[in-house]
């Protein structure tokens, strides 16, 4: 209950949000320093990170992004939780549509197939619906849930407490740290790592620290039911106009209308109609028999004005760190961010200011500094 606190606790890190961002950092900072992590939720990953389409794909986002998400498949290539099983295996990745719309979205060395080579992989899709196909042969599929599950492992072996329930409610400055009430919990912490996802603004706000103008976007998903199953090694297809996808799912497809739309920050849903108008569209370029609807969602990506992920030190705000803005990349560079941040954490402030620590320059283009809207 906001106001009323057990115990304070005192910690090197106080991570706020148990999602892929948050908890890909309490593993990788496990067992080198003294960290927590709160989240709101009375469970870990409610929001976006349990809403996602679990693929990683290297030739999707600008150039930061590619790096962080090569890095990051080079870190899961063989990655295996407790059970000894995968987190994450090949999964192509194929754009159709008109051949300008794939020529100006097939970025990072897709090959270009022809529609008759696009169909030997997908045999669904429809002769003559497309003009033109690119391929992404590295893209891979994690199983989200596993993966965050493998990180809280990680995390509370390596001696994280993890406190879930506990939204954080007040946050003071106290000599070179911060103050912190979260739920009935208590922490004096020497930095703070905001990544609270759609709502990292509003968490700024209550440290008394600038927001950096990030927008939650809407993106709905669906599992439907199919009459014959998709191969389930044929690719994830989407649109290069941005306006479904689809790919094969144990329990039949997984469709997407691949909206953004502005939201606030909220526990966002469907809208009646928008699952089915998708598999409308997507029935004009594929052959997707669908009996039914499983289950559909929708979750907020959140990113800045330049659509890049924010990650570093507030410029203004001593010990107050930036973990968020990842938009649709949170999954594909979470374990190259939580790398760089862990290492920018560890080494301190100053050492990352006067660059003791050095960054490299896929850091250098995340640091919040570079984002006008407080100036
Ligand atoms: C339909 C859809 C498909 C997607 N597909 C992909 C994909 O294929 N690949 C990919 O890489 N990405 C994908 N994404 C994007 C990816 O899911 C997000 O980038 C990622 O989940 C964001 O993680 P996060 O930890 O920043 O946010 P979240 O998972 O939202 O976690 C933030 C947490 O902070 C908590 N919090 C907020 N305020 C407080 C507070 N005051 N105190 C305590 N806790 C607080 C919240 O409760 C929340 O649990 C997709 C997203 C959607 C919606």
């Amino acid at each position: 209950m906001p106001g009323t606190t057990n115990s304070t606790h005192d910690v090197d890190v106080l991570i706020v949000g148990g999602g892929i961002a948050g908890l890909s950092l309490a593993s990788q900072l496990a067992g080198k320093c003294r960290v927590a992590l709160v989240e709101a939720e009375p469970s870990l990953a409610y929001h976006t990170s349990a809403r996602s389409a679990q693929q990683l794909i290297p030739s999707y986002g600008p150039e930061p992004v590619q790096d962080l998400t090569r890095r990051t498949l080079a870190v899961l290539a063989d990655a295996v939780d407790d059970a000894g099983r995968r987190l994450a295996w090949p999964s192509r990745f194929l754009l159709v549509g008109t051949a300008a719309q794939v020529e100006a979205e097939a970025h990072g060395g897709m090959r270009r197939l022809t529609p008759d080579e696009a169909r030997t992989l997908a045999p669904n899709l429809r002769a003559g619906a497309f003009e033109a196909a690119a391929l992404d042969t590295e893209s891979v599929r994690t199983d989200a849930l596993a993966l965050l599950a493998d990180h809280e492992a990680r995390a509370r072996a390596g001696g994280v407490t993890i406190h879930p329930g506990s939204p954080v409610h007040t946050a003071q400055r106290v000599g070179e740290g911060w103050l912190v009430g979260a739920g009935a919990e208590g922490f004096h912490a020497t930095n703070v790592v905001n990544a609270a996802g759609a709502w990292a603004d509003d968490l700024a706000i209550l440290f008394g620290v600038e927001r950096l103008g990030l927008q939650p976007y809407r993106r709905t998903a669906a599992l439907v039911s199919l009459a014959q199953p998709l191969d389930p090694d044929s690719p994830m297809v989407c649109a290069a106009d941005d306006s479904w996808y689809f790919r094969p799912d144990e329990a039949g497809a997984l469709v997407s209308p691949s909206e953004s739309e502005p939201s606030r920050a909220e526990d966002a849903v469907p809208r009646p109609g928008d699952v089915e108008r998708t598999i409308e569209l997507i029935r004009r370029v594929a052959d997707l028999p669908v009996t039914g609807i499983i289950r559909a969602w929708t979750g907020l990506r959140t990113s800045p004005q330049d659509g890049l992920p924010i990650m570093g030190y507030d410029p203004e705000a001593p010990g107050f760190f930036w973990l968020a803005g990842q938009g649709g990349y949170g999954f594909q560079t979470s374990s190259a961010l939580a790398e760089d941040a862990a290492g920018q954490l560890l080494a301190g402030q100053q050492a990352v200011r006067t660059g003791e620590h050095p960054v490299s320059e896929t850091a250098r283009a995340l640091d919040p500094h570079r984002l006008s809207v407080r100036r």
